[in-house]
Formats: C-alpha cells, structure tokens, sequence
C-alpha cells in the first residue's frame, strides 16, 4: 500500500457513496400523489406502478454499483491485474500486441462479470413490467455481435493508440486525439448504413398520412429529409423512441415502430419537429465538438500519467507499460469526466427546451407535443418526480413536467 492505494480507495468509495445519496434521495422525491398534469393519463393504479418500477430499478442499480466496485477493489488489492499482464506477456509479443491481449482479457472478463446483470435487468425486470420484447436469441446474437465489433473497430484503433504513445514522443496526445477524432467522425458517418442495420430492421416509412405530414413539414422548414425510417423497436422493449443519426448523405430519421403505434399523426409530426429543430439549431454539431474537445482534453492528461511507477505499485504491477497506464488512468480521469458528463448534461437539457420550442414555434401545435410526451412517459412508467440533484448530475433530458410548463408558457 502506498499513498496512491488511499487516493484509488477514496476515489471509489466517494464515488459510491455519492451515488447512493443521490439514488435514495431520489427514492424520496418519489411522490405518491399523481401530479395534475397527469390526470386522466395515469390511472392510480398505474401510477403506483411506475413508482414500484422506479423503486426496483434504483435498488439493482445500487447493488451492481456495488457489486462492481467490490470486484474493482478486490482485483486491485489481489493483484489480479498484475496476474493478466503477465499471462499476456507470457505470449511474448511485442508491447503493443500484449497490450491488445491485456485489454482485451480485461474487456471480456468484464463482459461476463456484468453479463447476469443484462440478463436480470433484460429478462426479470423488465420482464416483470411487461417491457420485455428481447428473445434469447436476440439477446445472444446482440453480445456476439458486440463482441465482434469491439474486435473489428475497437482492436484497430487501440493499435493505433497505443502505437502513438509508444513512438511519438511529446505530441503523442495531438496524434492520438486526431486519430480517435477522424475514426469518431468516420464511424458516426458510416453507422447509420453500416453498423445500425446488423441490430435492426430499417424500412423507409410507407406512404400514408404520416409521411404526407411529416413530407409537409419539412418542406415548409426547407429542410432535406434525407432518409426517413420506420425501425424495429418492438424487436427489444415495448419502450418507444425516435431519433436524428448521422450526417451527410447516411444522415437519418428514424420512428420506432412501437411509437407510430401509440400515437397520432400529429403527435407524431410534432416529436418530429422537435428532432428537426435539434439539427436546424445545430445541437449535433456543438454536442460533437464538445465531445471533440474533451477526448483532446482526455489524451492530453493521460500522457502525464503514463508509467508513473507510484501508481504502478498500488495497482502492484511488476512491469511498466503504456496499455495498463491507460486502463488505470480511466479510474483517476473518473472525477474529470464527471465534471464533464454533469456539464454535457446541463448544455443537453438546455437544447431540450429549444428543441421543444422551435417545435412549438414552427409547427404551431404545442397540445400535440405535450400530448406526445406525455404518452411516452405513461407508456415507460418514466418517473415524474425526480429529485433536482438526480436532474442535475445525470438528465439529458428535463423532466417532463418541466418541459410541459416551458411549452405552455407563451
Ligand atoms: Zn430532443
């Protein structure tokens, strides 16, 4: 044990002791009484559903985090890491390929630690709900399909990465930070027509109503639609979603099928024009070059921390390398990256209102996305009341009470 041993200890234990805070408090601020806006939505008895729900996911979050730091702290105090690095090096590759071995061991062992966990969450809980739509085939096929991705995209640019830090003396941070920013942008590029069909079905929308509107729509706001399609949600969850991808030429629109389903033609337009009103006031454009600039951010601090043999003694490694700084590092960069995260989510939830109001404002018919939200909500059992400190840390999205009462406003 040496003074980085304490630091890794009150890092984590702070960490979880935090999110216990926030989750109980959380649990607190669930109130019992239906808010009004809500009446004639929620039955009472669904109502109380949504916060039994709310109760049983918190409680399993709270023991996997738990579980996790456990298994954290015991492999860094048994010297399990020091045991994989040399099982890599057993190999006897060169520094960058026992770099792929150990992180990749690292990865899948991972992988199959948190594996019941997916299961319970996909197959009991939300099960339980009536969520549930995954067969286990589907679920299968997701993990291998994962897996094979990581390997086929993630090895690659991990080669490069590590090749970087290996070679490139000082500006290793600037070479890597590009490399991650070319193949981020390429890969966001692609993903629409290459990596999101391999998980589900997409079908361009029929013709109809909808499309009529929605056609209408964007013509009135002279924007392109570039590809607009109907995906397979209800191969997962019974949970409804849309969403804007891409950019460019595979840029994309896609519906849920659960969410056509449930709602109006005008409910609809209006999620829509709410997705619309993301890329007109260039919310993906900021969010990405926040991103951006945060990695550059990452890699800077990272090439400080690389081989530093304190750390390398708490962690009770026997050899020096730049793949095991870096998966160390990932632990001492968490309050950064929180710090970031909170600040991302801040800037999110404030692009939430002006989605919602360029929606209002252009196409005219706030009723339909108030009534729009409101049935997503009732349909995920999404809890109402949040506790402001969960809001603040952690929501992408303003509650959506808060997001009603801004749209009612005139
Ligand atoms: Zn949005």
């Amino acid at each position: 044990m040496n003074w980085i041993s304490y630091v890794i200890i009150v890092l984590v234990v702070c960490g979880l002791i935090l999110e216990w805070i926030v989750e109980l408090l959380n649990l607190k601020a669930a109130d019992p009484k239906l808010p009004e806006e809500f009446e004639g939505y929620y039955d009472s008895k669904r109502y109380s559903l949504s916060q039994k729900y709310l109760r049983e996911q918190t409680l399993v979050g709270l023991w996997h985090s738990l579980y996790s730091t456990g298994i954290l702290l015991s492999a860094i105090f048994l010297g399990l890491f020091n045991w994989m690095d040399q099982w890599a090096r057993g190999f006897g590759f060169n520094e960058i390929f026992t770099g792929l071995v150990f992180i990749g061991l690292l990865g899948i062992a991972s992988s199959l630690l948190h594996l019941p966990w997916g299961i319970y969450d996909t197959f009991v809980l939300e099960e339980k709900y009536g969520f549930n739509k995954t067969t286990w085939k589907t679920f299968l096929f997701d993990q291998l399909k994962g897996l094979l991705l990581s390997i086929v995209i993630g090895a690659p640019i991990l080669y490069g990465v590590l090749w970087f830090f290996e070679s490139a003396g000082a500006w290793a941070w600037a070479w890597v930070w590009g490399l991650v920013t070319v193949v981020q942008i390429f890969l966001m590029y692609i993903a629409p027509v290459f990596i999101m069909p391999l998980f589900n079905k997409y079908d361009p929308l029929e013709e109809g109503e909808l499309k009529t509107e929605i056609e209408t729509f964007a013509k009135k706001e002279s924007f392109f639609l570039q590809g607009l399609f109907k995906m397979d949600g209800s191969k997962r969850s019974t949970k409804a979603n849309a969403f804007f991808t891409g950019f460019g030429r595979f840029r994309r629109i896609v519906l849920f099928d659960t969410l056509i389903e449930k709602h109006s033609v005008q409910e609809l337009v209006a999620i829509l024009a709410h997705e619309i009103g993301h890329y007109k006031l260039k919310h993906i454009f900021k969010a990405m070059a926040i991103s951006i600039l945060s990695t550059g951010l990452m890699f800077l601090v990272f090439s400080f921390f690389i081989k530093n043999p304190t750390v390398f003694a708490a962690f009770k490694m026997e050899s020096l390398s730049v793949y095991a700084s870096l998966v160390f590092f990932g632990l001492f960069y968490s309050p950064i990256s929180s710090i970031i995260g909170i600040l991302g989510a801040i800037l999110s939830r404030k692009h939430e209102f002006e989605a919602d109001h360029y929606a209002k404002e252009r196409y005219g018919d706030p009723e339909a996305l108030i009534t729009g939200l409101k049935k997503l909500s009732v349909d995920s059992l999404s809890n109402l009341t949040p506790h402001p400190l969960k809001v603040f840390l952690e929501y992408s999205h303003p509650p959506v009470l808060k997001r009603i009462e801004r749209l009612r406003q005139s």
